[in-house]
């Protein structure tokens, strides 16, 4: 089959891509080796950053520059009034809250107005605090960055085009026919579950599969130092807690980052990531959730956490690297021969990547592909909190954890 792009990776990156390369008449396939999203996207936080994160030590960074149109653009997508129309993507939130924990008074609106960021914190009265940032002693704003359901988005995304999609297995269904390093002839793909194979001609490839483009550069000749892991170990309450959606920062800092869900038998799940998931990467569960518990006490006086569940997951960020193995400032697209290599960096950034690559690409004649019917398709990928299986509760009484029936 010819084909003008095959996409590698059905996360927030490939997905939106397959989209946008189809709505311009472009004939283009997406090949997912597991569920969509498995890896970053179905683990994130789903915020729709506008870049303030990154101006809170006093500098407009690249980071914040890249970022700030980002949230607009989002917020058209999700009201339907652009292209993709997301509209069936559930909102977590409309907003997110900033709080601080400390009585000094604050800078925040002072940070967005001053770096012309397009979402700037606008800081709130007590009466129009959210009920749980009430006894907090120093300043609550509200910022309006989204917060998405990364699970609604990927199914939103990948339901549409569904007969543009394949099922691969990575491992042991995939070959590369190669010219040169990255110049890419064809592509064979088995059946994951049948005897039956297919050959694509394309184009151009594009690597969008996360932490699995090293792989997909090995296949095409390529080297892969291009690419850098950052670990994370995230923290994940279950219960009877408040809705919160919000960053609390310290200084530059952000000390903890809480999103709310809701799991599968009705109880309310908060993610939380920040400053804790990076001091987690070397803690052990339990010492992880003791810390998390002393951490969510201190920074939301008086939110009750004795009824709750405590899980953790590790998941690394896979980005392009840089040379310091630091946050990458802005996205990352590498072009060899036919083939492109790509990461996001941030779900927030994905518009701005797809419009970068998609302008790397010239379509041809080549007609829309009729792809096998009984060929299987890939599944959305469940969030982390219906996957842990170990749920410890905390004891404040004794300052330890035990595992939850
Ligand atoms: C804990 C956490 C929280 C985050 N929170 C936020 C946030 O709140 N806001 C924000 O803007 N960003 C956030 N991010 C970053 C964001 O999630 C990622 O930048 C983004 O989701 C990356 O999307 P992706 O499509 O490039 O990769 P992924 O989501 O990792 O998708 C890769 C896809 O490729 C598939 N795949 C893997 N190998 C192969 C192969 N060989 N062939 C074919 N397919 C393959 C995978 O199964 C998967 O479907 C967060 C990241 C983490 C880890």
């Amino acid at each position: 089959m010819k084909v003008d792009s095959l996409i590698f990776g059905g996360g927030a990156a490939g997905l939106w891509l397959l989209d946008e390369l189809l709505r311009r008449g472009d004939s283009a396939v997406l090949l997912e080796a597991g569920q969509f999203g498995q890896g970053q996207t179905i683990a994130s936080q789903g915020i729709i950053h506008g870049g303030l994160k990154y101006t809170l030590q006093g500098l407009l960074t690249p980071s914040a520059t890249g970022i700030r149109d980002m949230p607009g653009v989002w917020r058209d997508s999700l009201a339907g009034q652009r292209q993709p129309d997301l509209q069936a993507t559930r909102l977590r939130s409309d907003c997110c809250h900033l709080w601080r924990t400390d009585s000094v008074r604050s800078r925040l609106g002072m940070i967005g107005a001053k770096f012309g960021l397009r979402v700037a914190p606008n800081e709130l009265p007590t009466e129009q605090r959210p009920k749980v940032l009430r006894r907090c002693p120093g300043t609550v704003a509200r910022l309006d960055e989204q917060v998405i359901s990364p699970a609604e988005f990927l199914d939103n995304l990948s339901s549409r085009n569904k007969d543009f999609i394949l099922q691969i297995d990575a491992n042991d269904g995939l070959s590369f026919d190669c010219d040169a390093p990255g110049q890419v002839q064809a592509v064979t793909i088995n059946n994951p579950s049948g005897d039956n194979c297919l050959k694509f001609q394309p184009s151009q490839l594009i690597f969008t599969a996360g932490g699995g483009n090293a792989q997909l550069r090995r296949h095409a000749g390529l080297h892969t130092e291009v690419m850098q892991k950052r670990p994370l170990h995230m923290v994940m309450l279950r219960g009877t807690l408040p809705e919160l959606n919000g960053h609390c920062v310290d200084g530059a800092r952000t000390r903890v980052t809480v999103t709310s869900d809701v799991d599968s038998a009705g109880r309310t799940i908060w993610q939380v990531g920040g400053q804790i998931a990076e001091d987690g990467i070397l803690m052990e569960p339990q010492e992880l959730i003791e810390r998390a518990a002393a951490e969510l006490r201190a920074v939301l006086p008086g939110v009750d956490l004795s009824d709750v569940e405590f899980g953790t997951y590790r998941i690394d960020r896979a980005e392009g690297s840089t040379r310091n193995g630091g946050r990458p400032e802005q996205v990352q697209i590498l072009t060899d021969g036919n083939t492109i290599t790509a990461w996001p960096t941030k779900l927030a950034l994905v518009p701005q990547l797809v419009d970068a690559v998609t302008s790397l690409l010239v379509p041809s004649e080549n007609n829309r592909p009729a792809l096998p019917v009984e060929w299987p398709r890939p599944s959305v990928a469940a969030p982390p909190w219906e996957t842990c299986s170990y749920w410890h509760r905390f004891d404040a009484q004794t300052d330890e954890t035990h595992r939850a029936a």
